[in-house]
């Protein structure tokens, strides 16, 4: 799976639970050659749960078995079909589809899993972002962002969720880089000959920043004698030194170089 972007469903907000519940139960109803929830007991197993409404069954119907049993086996029906029957409500379409249509990689989740499993399983995958919305957001026409790289979640209009989505990713992909730039900075040492890099790569480790004359020669010296590579030559140059780092001879780049594993 390969996601952007997941919207999370809260009591029912985006699905309409209570109709499928109502239509589970009733298919569960139907083995028995009952004829379903009355208008009444629909109202009445809102909010239950699968436990208590076995219960309500059993003492409604008369049903065989215990209501852990009855509760398991609606449960092993619901996940039969839970994700190709549970129809969207028009407000989760139509989120995703102004999404998708601005041009963001989106995707919902809409499985039965929990909250804080779909939390964690969209971090793994490195989903920069995570839109939650529950029924008071959606009153307020409000949903909250997560970010996966600080944690932080802002609270933003819906009306302006494609522009501040747009914006978060920006500011996630920028925090990212100047995150690994930092990492590159504090761990980068400016070497000016082979016994520099040498001790450097022998004691702290990290990337050696030298200047090179450019031959292959002097990058296979460097290979064998201090037993790193070239990483990266940087197309904004620095001059922090004249000669080569290998031969001394006049220098031409500045590189990088990192142990080769
Ligand atoms: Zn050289």
């Amino acid at each position: 799976m390969d996601k952007k972007f997941a919207i999370f469903d809260m009591d029912g907000t985006l699905v309409d639970s209570m109709g499928y519940w109502n239509r589970l139960a009733d298919e569960y109803l139907a083995r028995f050659g009952l004829p379903g929830l009355s208008p009444a007991l629909k109202e009445e197993s809102i909010a239950l749960t699968m436990l208590e409404s076995a219960q309500l069954f059993i003492r409604e119907f008369g049903l065989p078995g215990t209501p852990e049993q009855i509760a398991g086996e609606i449960n092993a029906l619901m996940k039969e079909h839970y994700r190709t029957d549970v129809p969207l409500k028009p407000g989760a379409a139509e989120l995703l589809a102004r999404l998708k249509e601005a041009g963001i990689r989106a995707g919902m989740d809409d499985s039965d899993q929990s909250m804080g499993w779909k939390a964690a399983e969209y971090e793994m995958k490195g989903v920069p972002l995570r839109v939650e919305i529950g029924p008071k957001d959606m009153e307020k026409n409000q949903c909250c962002i997560c970010r996966r790289d600080s944690g932080e979640k802002v609270f933003v209009s819906l009306e302006n969720l494609e522009d501040t989505v747009k914006e978060l990713l920006d500011s996630v992909h920028d925090g990212l880089y100047q995150r690994a730039k930092k990492n590159l900075e504090d761990h980068t040492r400016v070497c000016l000959t082979l016994e520099d890099v040498k001790a450097f790569m022998e004691g702290e480790g990290g990337f050696a920043k030298t200047m090179w004359c450019g031959e292959l020669d002097c990058e296979l010296k460097m290979k064998e004698q201090a037993g790193v590579t070239s990483r990266c030559m940087p197309l904004e140059q620095e001059k922090v030194g004249e000669t080569c780092v290998c031969c001394g001879k006049p220098a031409k780049h500045m590189i990088y170089w990192g142990v080769a594993y």
